[in-house]
């Protein structure tokens, strides 16, 4: 047989601990015997980020950037004791982060959906996918508690020294006060990442914030992503037959609710914290959720959700073949695979990507998986493997 070719690179970023073992296992057994791999390779385990001073981690997100498809691998965030684990110069700053402010990106998490393992939230019979601001709001706030009467004033001193002025509250006693911002470059850059992801995973796009309370805050976030929408995307949406819907944010959670799924549900920086949570609870497991990074430019990096599985790493340093589940990393090769297929016109390789998602969920619904999803398989598992085993019925289908 030959081996499906590839026009263009994409940027490989390998990682940390037991899921480093399995993206070897993953390329040897399902993509090197199918596909003539074209990447550009970086090794961002932790000690490579830490001898480079995290150099290699702005050369992997400079190379997604430019090839406009990446693949990334869980990674370490260092802490104390990973300093002193790796025998570590510095703490280094979270890569996710790194890459995230390079890319200026946007993080979409997605359910992968099977029918042997049930959902608590019944309606949702095609993926929920949530994406959420990541800059500014409460998380970037300023917080002050006060022991007794006073006025509370917000005051914005513009460049030039001319002053905005407005009484928040006339204090008559303790009480607590907070200021936070946003800007509209990225509320542009998050909206422009939805759109684009809309468009690129073919589905409707939904925001919510609550307008009619926070009229100029919330309403700036209304009238951006309409804008952004109108200017640069309603064409599009529409000869896609796609769809751009807003609503107000109890309305949009009461409607989610009650929906079949199969939508971006773009949130604000808190609901997305609070509602990703929510989604990925009600969905099983992390390891049966997909995690894509969006550029506001369309430059596309693929994930896990979950971490680099640490506790599973360490049992299979002392010989344990660990029943821990490839599926992450998997779709992670298969979304990348597929994007370059899409970008570069060669639908082989779209094609085999859809073989392989299908292949690993057909392997799940017909009763075979790892340990984590035979907990909660209805009907139970015929036969709970190792990942190794795992992967390989994988292949042996594909
Ligand atoms: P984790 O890797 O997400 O794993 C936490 C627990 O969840 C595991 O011990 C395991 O539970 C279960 N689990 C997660 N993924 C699984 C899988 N594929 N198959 C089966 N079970 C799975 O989090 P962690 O162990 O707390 O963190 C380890 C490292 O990951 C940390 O150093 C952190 O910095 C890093 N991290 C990286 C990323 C990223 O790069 N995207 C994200 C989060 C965390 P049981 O032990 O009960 O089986
Ligand atoms: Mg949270």
């Amino acid at each position: 047989m030959s081996k499906i070719q590839m026009k263009n690179a994409i940027a490989e970023l390998d990682g940390d601990e037991m899921t480093r073992v399995l993206w070897q296992v993953i390329k040897d057994k399902l993509l090197l015997p199918f596909v003539d791999l074209k990447v550009e390779y970086y090794d961002l385990g932790l000690k490579e980020r830490d001898d480079s001073d995290d150099a290699v981690t702005y050369k992997a997100a400079e190379a997604i950037k430019r090839l406009g498809v990446g693949v990334k691998c869980a990674t370490i965030t260092s802490n104390a004791a990973r300093m002193e684990e790796y025998q570590l110069k510095q703490l280094t700053p979270s890569p996710n982060g790194i890459i995230r402010a390079e890319l200026d990106g946007t993080v979409f998490r997605k359910p992968i959906i099977v029918n042997n393992i049930k959902g608590t939230v019944s309606c949702w019979q095609k993926p929920l996918i949530l994406g959420r601001h990541a800059y500014g709001d409460v998380y970037k706030n300023c917080e002050i508690a006060v022991d007794g009467p006073g006025k509370a004033e917000l005051v914005f001193t513009a460049a030039d020294g001319t002053e905005i002025r407005k009484t928040i509250m006339e204090m008559k006693g303790p009480g607590i006060l907070q200021g936070i911002h946003n800007t509209d470059k990225s509320i542009e850059s998050f909206a422009r990442c939805c759109f684009f992801y809309g468009l690129s995973e073919k589905v409707d796009v939904w925001f919510a914030t609550k307008d009619t309370i926070s009229k100029t805050y919330d309403g700036r976030f209304k009238e951006i992503f309409q804008q952004v929408y109108d200017k640069e995307f309603k064409a599009e949406f529409e000869k896609a037959g796609l769809e751009y819907f807003y609503t107000l944010i109890d309305d949009a959670v009461a409607r989610v609710m009650q929906s079949p799924g199969g939508f971006l549900w773009a949130c604000k920086n808190y609901d997305g914290d609070v509602m990703s949570d929510m989604v990925a609870s009600a969905s099983g497991s992390l390891a049966m959720m997909t995690s894509v990074l969006v550029s506001p430019d369309g430059v596309f990096e693929y994930e896990a959700a979950h971490g680099t599985v640490q506790r599973h790493y360490y049992r299979y340093l002392k010989g344990e073949k660990t029943s821990t589940n490839p599926v992450a990393l998997i779709f992670a090769w298969t979304g990348a695979l597929a994007k370059r297929g899409e970008l570069d016109g060669t639908p082989e390789l779209v094609e085999y990507a859809q073989k392989l998602e299908k292949a690993t969920l057909d392997t799940i619904q017909d009763g075979i998986m790892t340990g984590d999803l035979a907990k909660i398989a209805n009907p139970p598992a015929k036969q709970v493997l190792d990942s190794w085993q795992f992967i390989d019925a994988i292949a042996q289908r594909l």
